[in-house]
């Protein structure tokens, strides 16, 4: 079962495995990134060094990085801006597309040029969609989740259960000629 508007571009399992050559050769400029779960699992603020190394990665590549972040604790999001030297846009409220747009619009990249990596499917799955950007939906870091998150896991979870993990359908969408 798949939901228009609702499947990722591309899926893997950690931001690790998301290539930043792959994205600039692709016209990628701007990846903005969702926090909890995707850059540090729930409930901490210090992001692993994999996480860190691919940040300074993707920056020597030529991506422009920023979090967007629906957590409301301004100075959590703080140690972990700074952790990840990104900026970052507090109270995102996401799915609404508002807080993708002003990362977008405070880098001064285009939508055509930019990409969110994000664990959720009904906040950043749906928000790419609004903010008509694509996504790069990540495994959660944690099974830590908000109590409306843990709900919506099984929805996802079936929702994805036909998506494959990999980058060979975008290879293959770019092979096509479409981004
Ligand atoms: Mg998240």
């Amino acid at each position: 079962m798949r939901l228009p508007g609702l499947t990722p571009w591309c899926r893997v399992h950690a931001l690790s495995e998301v290539d930043p050559a792959e994205l600039r050769a692709l016209g990628f400029r701007l990846v903005l990134l969702d926090r909890d779960n995707t850059c540090v699992p729930r409930g901490e603020s210090d992001p692993a060094p994999d996480v860190v190394a691919w940040c300074e990665r993707a920056r020597e590549r030529g991506l422009r990085l920023a979090l967007v972040s629906n957590n409301w604790s301004v100075r959590a999001l703080r140690q972990t801006s700074e952790a990840l030297s990104a900026p970052v846009v507090t109270f995102a409220m996401k799915p609404l597309p508002f807080g993708l747009q002003r990362a977008m619009d405070a880098a001064g990249v285009p939508k055509e040029q930019t990409v969110l990596v994000g664990d959720q499917l009904f906040t950043d799955g749906l928000g790419a969609s609004m903010a008509k950007i694509p996504v790069i939906l990540v495994d959660p870091q944690s099974t830590k989740d908000l109590f409306y998150t843990r709900l919506l896991r099984p929805v996802e979870a079936r929702l994805m259960a036909s998506v494959p993990y990999g980058w060979a359908r975008v290879r293959d969408e770019r092979a096509h000629g479409a981004r």
